[in-house]
Parts: C-alpha cells; structure tokens; sequence
C-alpha cells in the first residue's frame, strides 16, 4: 500500500505542545514521520499527498466511558432499554458507528447491559468487518445484590460472576461499589461490596490481565476501589480529602473518569423543571465533580473526558462535549482538555507507548479538524468539522470535496 503524506497541516501532537506547522507521513497502519516546522519536507517516494490547507492534524479522540448497549445516539432516538439481543446488537454496532463518525477512534467501555455483546463486537470491529472505536470491552455491570441477569448475591456468586466474564473474553469489569442507580439520591451512600469480596474479585481480575473499572460516589467505596487497584474509577463526586490524598498516591496507575457529559445533561437536558433535576441530585453531583476534579487535576491524577453517553437526553455523538466541559467546568486548559482525550485515552488503553499521539511508531489513528480546536473546542462536537479519519492508516472518512480526488486514485 502506498504512504500517505500529509502536508500543510497545523500538528496538535497530543503532548500539550502548541500546535506546529509540518508534514506527516502513514504507512501501512502506523505513522512513520513526521516533520516538525514551517517549510520541513518529508521525501514524496511516491506517497499519495492530501494537502489539507492548513487544517489541524491531531490523534484520533478516545472515549473513556463508552457504552454502546446504551441505546440513543444523535440519530437514533431508542425509548426502549433493553431491546431483544437481535435488535440489541444491531443499536450497539450503529452506536459503535456513531462514535467513529463523530472522530472517537477509541473507546474504554464503562459496562454493557449484557455479557456478550460489548466482546463480540469488539472483535468484529477489530476484524475490520464494521466500523467502530478500537474498543476496550467490558462485562455487564453488577451490582453486590446480583439483580442483573442470573448472578446472585454474597462471595461464590461474585467469584462466580467474574470468573464467567473473563471466560467470555471482557477486557474489563465493571462493579458498581456504590449507589445503586447514578441518580437515586437515597441509596449514594449504600456499600455494594466489602473488603473481602473485593479483594478476591480483584486477585481473579488481575491473574486473568483484566482491568476492573467501578460506578463510585462515597469516600469509602473510592478507597476500596484504590486500594484493590481498580483502573479506572467512574464518578467521585464525594471523593474527601484522604481519598484524593490514596489517589494521588497511585497516579502512575490511576485513572478517573467524572462523567461531567451526563451531569449536565441530567441537570439541564432531562427535564422540563429545574426542581426535578434537583430531585435526582443533579446539582449536588456538579457541585461534587466541580470540587474534586480541579483537585485532582492539580495532583496530577489523570483524569479523562467520557460522559455516559447514550441515554435519550444525552446520545452517542455528542461525546466530544467531555473535552469542552473540562475546560469550562474543572480549569483544563484547552490543550490539556485535549491532552486528556487522545495521550491519556491511549495510557488508559493499555497503549501509551502506540496510541494517542502524533508521533513516529504510533498507530496512525488520525483527524483532520478544519480550524483551530484549541481556539474553539466546540469544533470538536462538530462531525462536519472533522474533515477526514484515519484509522489504523485507513481513511474511514472523507468528508471534504477536496480529498476525494487523490483518495480514489490512491484506491485504484
Ligand atoms: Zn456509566
């Protein structure tokens, strides 16, 4: 296959660097150079050069709580739950669809709604049969009390239950520690799991290589969750002072994902009163996130844009808002807003060393933004900004007239 050589493009890199002027090359499915500066070159060899006038080139985005088993996205309004598993998989491949269009070329589920699902199709995508985020596949949710599907309550059925998730092929567990609905006020301080339980759930996790992630509000669930080494921690809106002291203590391993995305769509999207959101507890977890989350940030704590997405009033396609609601509610600059959702999503992957960043070996998972993101994030929420994406060196989507020419060459 030939190269493909990007030219007159502005870099964002994923580093937090200010953008730059320069050249990038893609072979096969990696980035092989890149040419830093105004007037660089790369040697043609014969690569198929897409001169994209001066647009910003920068990583594919990362999603870091997806769940495509959520049934809405932009398009495809669904009032129905859980849907029969025919259906249901054919809304979460469209959904995975969804992502991909709107420049998410990764995904870190945070649960399905069924076991299978999220896997089979993780391998489909990767098998290049559909369109989809390379995606981190994770187990249904589960709750301490088993209320999900056949797995019941106490010790043998959470073994039970996790020993037939990595049987199944997840990448990554979700427990729900706390709460047992996001937006049920009276139950955020019920204690789904104990020490013991989650102690054994984690050493069979870990011997099997599969990441745990958590549904979390309260200090003591948080540092349970910290202290059995969970990878990502979903929430923390009441995180207190010893919490973000454990966590900062693990920021080499640590990630959390505040889904401010939801919050705000909870808030001032779902209902038609305010006093209903403040029944549900909206504005008490904003007041939460928006404590926490600058502290974490300041601690160097890597936390990630990723917002719930996929309920009715807050659909797949709309996951970009994350990256601006980093800036405008927690302090993120711009840059480091974005930082959050291309370097850190690939760190957060597994694959910091190969993904998320502009730079030669990195898997060439590429966007082409026409205009500035740093000087305006809503661009990013945009999929008609987005005017190409690459994805593993493959154009999945061509969206300027312009391209379009050397593409079909490049095809023939
Ligand atoms: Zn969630």
């Amino acid at each position: 296959m030939a190269a493909t050589l990007f030219t007159n493009v502005s870099i964002f890199d994923g580093t937090g660097s200010q953008p730059f002027p320069g050249e990038v090359k893609v072979e096969g499915n990696r980035i092989t150079a890149v040419a830093r500066g105004q007037g660089q070159q790369l040697a043609r060899d014969g690569a198929r050069v897409i001169d994209a006038q001066g647009m910003t080139l920068m990583p594919g985005m990362i999603e870091s709580h997806s769940h495509l088993c959520f049934t809405s996205s932009e398009d495809r309004i669904e009032r129905e739950w859980m849907p029969v598993p025919e259906r249901h998989q054919f809304i979460a491949t469209h959904n995975a669809k969804v992502l991909l269009d709107h420049g998410f070329t990764g995904a870190y589920s945070g649960g399905a709604t069924r076991p299978a699902i999220e896997v089979a199709l993780r391998d489909e995508i990767k098998a290049g049969y559909v369109p989809g985020p390379r995606l981190i596949a994770s187990s249904f949710e589960r709750n301490a009390s088993g209320e999900r599907l056949e797995f019941g309550p106490q010790m043998e059925e959470a073994k039970r239950f996790a020993q037939d998730m990595i049987d199944l092929g997840v990448d990554s567990m979700k427990m729900v520690l706390d709460g047992r609905g996001a937006t049920v006020v009276d139950k955020w301080h019920i204690i789904n799991y104990g020490d013991q339980e989650l102690e054994v759930i984690s050493k069979i996790a870990h011997d099997a290589g599969v990441w745990l992630s958590c549904h979390s509000y309260q200090p003591e669930a948080l540092k349970l969750a910290v202290k059995h080494d969970f990878h990502i921690i979903y929430h923390a809106n009441f995180a207190d002072e010893e919490t973000i002291d454990m966590m900062e203590a693990k920021k080499d391993t640590l990630f959390v994902g505040p889904c401010i995305g939801v919050l705000m769509a909870d808030a001032y999207d779902r209902f038609p009163t305010r006093e209903q959101a403040e029944q549900i507890g909206a504005f008490q977890m904003m007041a939460g996130q928006t404590r926490v989350i600058p502290e974490l940030r300041k601690r160097g704590v890597r936390c990630l844009p990723g917002g719930d997405y996929g309920f009715p009033h807050n659909p797949h396609g709309r996951n970009a808002r994350d990256i601006e609601l980093f800036h405008t509610q927690f302090g993120y600059s711009p840059a480091e807003a974005m930082v959050a959702a291309t370097k850190w999503g690939g760190e957060l992957m597994g694959m910091g060393d190969e993904l998320g960043l502009i730079k030669e070996g990195y898997l060439a998972d590429i966007l082409l933004i026409d205009g500035n993101p740093l000087a305006n994030l809503k661009l990013l929420q945009e999929k008609d900004k987005i005017a190409l994406i690459m994805q593993d060196g493959k154009v999945y989507k061509d969206l300027a007239e312009r391209f379009a020419e050397p593409m079909r060459i490049a095809a023939e």
